[in-house]
């Protein structure tokens, strides 16, 4: 059956120190795959990738993981993945990610994150795609993040209607459900009704 929507997920391969991290992690694999949607993420079985990953399975969602051959052991490919692609280069993964996705959401990470959120952040500026882009602030986590991007509003190296082309907050469920009506998309109602 297809998937209701799809969001491609960007966030650490590491797990970071705070369980709240992990718990917001599980919150939307198990948000993605109780609305009958499908992830689209790196592939790997480590930190909250591999979180998102699990907990997208657990709820009965489907999970597309694009890795570069290189990464396969480093980032452990999770091959319970419905489709797993090795791809020979994190290009590949990135346009690949990019084309199978309605929305971005990013996670906290670290610079392989943040460097997925700016492309697909600069991106949908200049209008090469339309897809609506979120980042979870967990913990607050991207405080100082949106503090220099405050900055650079003040600085005048870029306008608020840039930062309008970002959506952000704290509630995983909040978040991905304006994401998918943001793409056009409704969400069903969870078949668990949780
Ligand atoms: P990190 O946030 O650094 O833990 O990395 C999260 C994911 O981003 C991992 O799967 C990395 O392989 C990936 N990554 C690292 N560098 C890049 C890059 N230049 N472009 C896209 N993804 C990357």
């Amino acid at each position: 059956m297809k998937p209701a929507f799809s969001i491609c997920v960007y966030c650490g391969s590491r797990p970071g120190v705070d369980s709240e991290f992990a718990a917001a992690a599980t919150a939307v694999g198990s948000w993605i795959g109780g609305h009958g949607g499908q992830l689209v993420y790196g592939g790997g079985r480590t930190g909250l990738m591999g979180m998102v990953a699990h907990a997208t399975l657990q709820a009965g969602g489907r999970v597309v993981g694009i890795i570069p051959k290189a990464l396969v052991e480093k980032e452990l490919a999770e091959q319970r993945c419905d489709e797993l692609h090795i791809v020979g280069t994190m290009h590949e993964r990135k346009r690949m990610m990019a084309e199978r996705a309605d929305a971005f959401l990013a996670l906290p990470g670290g610079i392989g994150t943040l460097e997925e959120l700016f492309e697909a952040w600069t991106w949908r500026q200049l209008g090469y795609h339309d897809k609506p882009v979120g980042l979870l602030n967990i913990a607050g986590y991207y405080d100082k993040l949106f503090d220099f991007l405050d900055a650079s509003v003040r600085h005048q190296f870029m306008s608020d209607w840039q930062m309008k082309l970002i959506c952000h907050g704290a509630d995983p469920a909040v978040l991905l459900r304006e994401l998918v009506q943001g793409a056009g998309l409704s969400p069903p109602p969870r078949l668990d009704g949780i």
